[in-house]
């Protein structure tokens, strides 16, 4: 059996993936702001843009 999961950065609060810079301690969520990352299994989807328009119907 393996583990499939892969380990990303996520927010310690909501465990949604975040994008860390290399060198920075602190990384930002969508939802929380500012976090310190951590690195372990994404438990959740990432949050979608809150401004984003629904697709037009063509
Ligand atoms: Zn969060």
């Amino acid at each position: 059996m393996t583990n499939s999961r892969p380990i990303h950065t996520v927010c310690p609060h909501c465990k949604r993936p975040v994008v860390a810079l290399r060198e920075q301690q602190r990384a930002r969520c969508a939802e929380h702001g500012i976090v310190v990352p951590m690195r372990s299994v994404v438990a959740n989807a990432p949050v979608a843009p809150p401004l984003r328009q629904p697709e037009p119907v063509a």
